[in-house]
């Protein structure tokens, strides 16, 4: 039952951790070869910025190259220097561009800048000028007001015949801001912007569509797709099932249960007031493992608009958050729980087959990206291979 049964023994880290996370290659494979299918004829790139959304860049990027993604979309210059090792000839795009000083990484490691500024590309330009040759792709704002070449000074760049022979872009892109909402007419709007930009540097290859854009269908396709949320089975769409495979799941375990007394509170400000005599699970998870403390449970005054809590699974249950999350723990009420199915020692689902990912990042007032790319440190990690 619980370790304190046992004398002194060697356990696996994964099996006493008090947080873990397991990460399903296999499923994070099999997304990305969904996401192939649906980008019809277009190629289909993998984008593993900030970690590989926080599942680890060396394992979700071997993976998905082993699945045959050879474009990969990274955000910073040294997550690209890293992935380089497990991806030996994919093309690797830089989304944030180039800062004077990183040249001579760039060229060594062969990553692409997506250049994003009109700085960016008079910088890029001089950089060629001097070392020779190098690819590099272009960014156009089509009405995101992020990153990218304004369009109209875009599309007079690509009319512009006095461009120097050296400089070669290899791919123009651009991003949806609203491709998640799919009856938004803004999704067209920038359609048409991007055909435009498309049709000036003909000849030249084009990306538009992340994950939710996919969804857009074949319109939104052109040359190369690049998915990132929907590899690791994130919600891309709203208010439509969820078609991809859960990749991550985190399990925090069980310190100790605990009876409590009707009218008794829970937790931090006595924020919860218990409405029955109860059955408490104390979880070794809290905020600093990304367990938003905006999760805490309904009723529980943390935020402005107060709504239902986040919720566990454990014995083949759902169990709710009571009172406020802390720091390195959060209590669940296992009270429906029969008392011989539920142990300290065991885990608890934070998120994972039983707990969509999307459903918890809800609960706390925001998406699934942040909740993963927040995971904090201390989860002992497993990954599980495709052959395993
Ligand atoms: C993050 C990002 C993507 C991937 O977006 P998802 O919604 O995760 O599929 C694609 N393109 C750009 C420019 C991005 O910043």
């Amino acid at each position: 039952m619980t370790d304190f049964d046992s004398d002194i023994s060697f356990s696996d880290d994964f099996d006493i951790a008090p947080v873990r996370l397991t990460v399903d290659l296999g499923a994070l494979a099999d997304n990305w070869r969904t996401m192939a299918k649906r980008s019809g004829n277009a190629r289909t790139a993998a984008v593993v910025k900030a970690d590989a959304y926080g599942l680890g860049l060396e394992d979700c990027g071997t993976a998905l190259y082993e699945a045959g993604a050879r474009d990969f979309f990274v955000a910073v210059m040294q997550e690209g220097v890293t992935l380089r090792t497990y991806a030996p000839d994919a093309r690797i795009f830089v989304l944030s561009g180039i800062w004077p000083g990183q040249e001579g990484l760039f060229y060594e490691h062969g990553l692409v800048p997506v250049l994003a500024s009109e700085e960016q590309l008079a910088f890029w330009m001089s950089v060629t000028a001097e070392l020779g040759d190098h690819p590099c792709a272009l960014h156009v704002d089509t009405g995101f007001n992020r990153l990218g070449l304004p369009l109209e000074e875009a599309i007079a760049f690509a009319d512009d015949v006095s461009r120097p022979a050296s400089f070669s872009p290899v791919l123009v892109i651009s991003h949806l801001h609203s491709g998640d909402s799919p009856s938004s007419d803004l999704n067209q709007r920038q359609l048409e912007a991007f055909r435009r930009v498309a049709e000036a540097f003909e000849g030249i290859e084009t990306s538009f569509a992340a994950s939710a854009g996919i969804f857009l269908g074949s319109d939104y396709h052109f040359d190369l797709t690049r998915p990132g949320i929907a590899l690791y089975g994130g919600e891309a769409v709203n208010g439509v099932p969820n078609p991809m495979k859960p990749v991550a799941a985190a399990e925090a375990r069980i310190i100790q249960i605990r009876d409590a007394k009707k009218g008794e509170t829970v937790s931090y400000g006595g924020t919860y007031q218990l409405a029955r005599d109860s059955r408490l699970a104390i979880v070794s998870a809290g905020y600093a493992d990304g367990y938003l403390r905006s999760l805490s449970g309904s009723g529980v005054p943390v935020r402005q608009t107060v709504k239902d809590g986040a919720f566990g699974f454990v014995a083949g249950h759902k169990v709710p958050v009571i009172g406020r999350i802390t720091m390195d723990l959060t209590i669940f009420d296992v009270t429906d729980i029969p008392e011989d199915h539920v142990h300290a020692g065991d885990y608890v689902e934070l998120f994972g087959r039983n707990v969509p990912l999307d459903d918890i990042a809800r609960a706390g007032g925001t998406i699934g990206y942040e909740l993963l790319t927040g995971l904090g440190l201390r989860y002992e990690r497993r990954y599980i291979y495709p052959d395993d």
